[in-house]
């Protein structure tokens, strides 16, 4: 059987791609590898969100040359935004690249490997892996995406819409991904229930500006979609990423907040505080009207967990705007946030113009970053001595014997394990001990089959005495 490796770098858009490309190649007849050295086809899934993305993939690409080396009959495709923004120049700086995908030729791609399955077949080929070498397996390193465990089907990604017609003067987004294309709410829902039945908890609406969508048939919005997903049998947590803070009608808030199965946690990207920045930005709010936003999302959702996106040293800002980014993220804002130092685009406004120095930057970085972590850190302290309900996530990437899961408002939470638990319970209610910036530590007290039922006993992990 043929074998496919895929690494994702970037957003949860490439993730659910990501997920689409393994589901094309199995239908194809592929298994997934989760080494490079053990695959056929190697899948590098790229972003050009930020210049250091850019850098990575390239980095890997070449880094697969030592495979092709090995053995030529290994196949290397790249997909994802930087292989739509370079589809012209990429196999020339890397011509041992066999084969590049657009964003939008996903479907393409699940074609050209289910020929190659065939051709390869027809030719006798054998799988590879049995001849790859441990000092391969060095050099190469990374980590596959794609590769299932036993909770790795408890969360589905389904896409909702793609691309995006904003124009951020930061961001390639539309221009590598395009303008609006929003998938028919037909087609969401029969994917959400396929999922459903697959065994997924908790169902993610992806899109690059999710609650922009509107169904081409007739016009519906995302808080339409969202109720009818909503009243799908089975479904148990529904969640969303990535919305527009102006696209928050207060019919959708409404809408959402009907819904029983909304997981608290809204990310409502801010960008900056300043409104000269954001005008600069072409984020089309200001700071009055994203406030206005988060307050009526708290008034309608208990315990709503705000989590946002900051820019620091945009092309332009001032100390006095970085200032006023500074007070607004130490008023307690947002439970989490993902904080960047602008990075140059290729193909953007915001690239031609004159620069913040590096050293402002990463100053201001490091007091934005120390102020939203002292944020973040209370609202993890505010779970200490309670018990929290979350879904296994697998098991703690530090440390194998200790579980992760994930709570509703997206905190990791992570315990030693259980002597039981299971994907059919995946529930687990952890008693919270200590908070830390990344989540928090607790123990398993609990574990249940639905989100609604009451938690059965859990075995304690047994201790060795020896
Ligand atoms: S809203 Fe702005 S940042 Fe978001 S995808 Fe569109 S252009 Fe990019």
């Amino acid at each position: 059987m043929p074998r496919l490796y895929i690494e994702t770098f970037g957003c949860q858009m490439n993730e659910a791609d990501s997920r689409y490309i393994v589901e094309r190649a199995a239908s194809a007849g592929y298994t997934v590898a989760d080494a490079a050295e053990d695959a056929n086809v190697v899948v590098l899934n790229t972003c050009t969100v930020r210049e250091n993305a850019e850098r990575r993939a390239y980095g890997r690409m070449n880094h697969f040359k030592a495979l092709k080396a090995c053995d030529p009959r290994v196949r290397l495709v790249v997909t994802g935004c930087l292989a739509e923004q370079d589809r012209d120049i990429m196999q020339r700086r890397a011509p041992h690249v066999d084969a590049v995908f657009g964003t939008r030729e996903l479907a393409l791609l699940g074609d050209r490997l289910a020929q190659w399955a065939q051709r390869d077949a027809a030719l006798g080929e054998a799988p590879a892996g049995d001849r790859r070498d441990n000092m391969l397996r060095f050099a190469l390193g990374g980590s596959a995406d794609g590769v299932t465990d036993a909770f790795s089907h408890l969360r589905a990604f389904v896409t909702v819409q793609r691309g995006c017609s904003y124009y951020c003067t930061f961001c390639i987004v539309p221009q590598v991904r395009g303008r609006f294309d929003h998938r028919p709410a037909e087609a969401i829902v029969s994917d959400v229930s396929e999922r459903i039945a697959q065994g997924a908890r908790e169902i993610m609406l992806v899109g690059q500006t999710v609650n922009a969508w509107r169904d081409p048939a007739d016009g519906s919005d995302f808080g339409d979609l969202f109720k009818r997903v909503a009243a799908l049998p089975g479904l148990e947590r529904l969640t969303f990423i990535s919305p527009h803070p102006k696209d928050f009608s207060d019919k959708i808030l409404d809408d959402l907040a009907a819904i029983a199965q909304l997981n608290p946690r809204i990310h409502l990207p801010l960008q900056s505080a300043s409104n000269a920045m954001l005008r600069r930005m072409n984020r089309k709010y200001t700071l009055e009207q994203f406030d206005r936003v988060a307050g009526e999302i708290r008034r309608r959702i208990a315990n709503a967990a705000i989590t946002t996106d900051l820019i620091v040293g945009f092309p332009g800002e001032s100390d006095a705007d970085f200032e006023a980014t500074l007070a607004y993220v130490r008023g307690g804002v947002f439970a989490n946030a993902f904080t960047f130092i602008y990075s140059i685009r290729r193909g953007t406004p915001a690239a031609q113009w004159e620069q913040v120095p590096p050293d402002v930057a990463h100053a201001r970085f490091t007091r934005l970053l120390d102020a939203q972590n002292d944020v973040t850190r209370r609202y993890h302290e505010a779970k200490v001595g309670r018990v929290v309900r979350a879904l296994i996530a697998g098991d703690s990437k530090k440390d194998a014997s200790r579980i992760a899961a994930k709570t509703t408002d997206n905190v990791t939470v992570v315990a030693p394990k259980p002597s039981d638990y299971g994907p059919e319970a995946p529930w687990l209610d952890v008693a919270v001990e200590a908070a830390h910036v990344w989540g928090c530590d607790g123990r398993v007290v609990g574990r249940a089959r639905r989100f609604t039922e009451s938690a059965e006993p859990v075995e304690l992990p047994v201790i060795s005495l020896v």
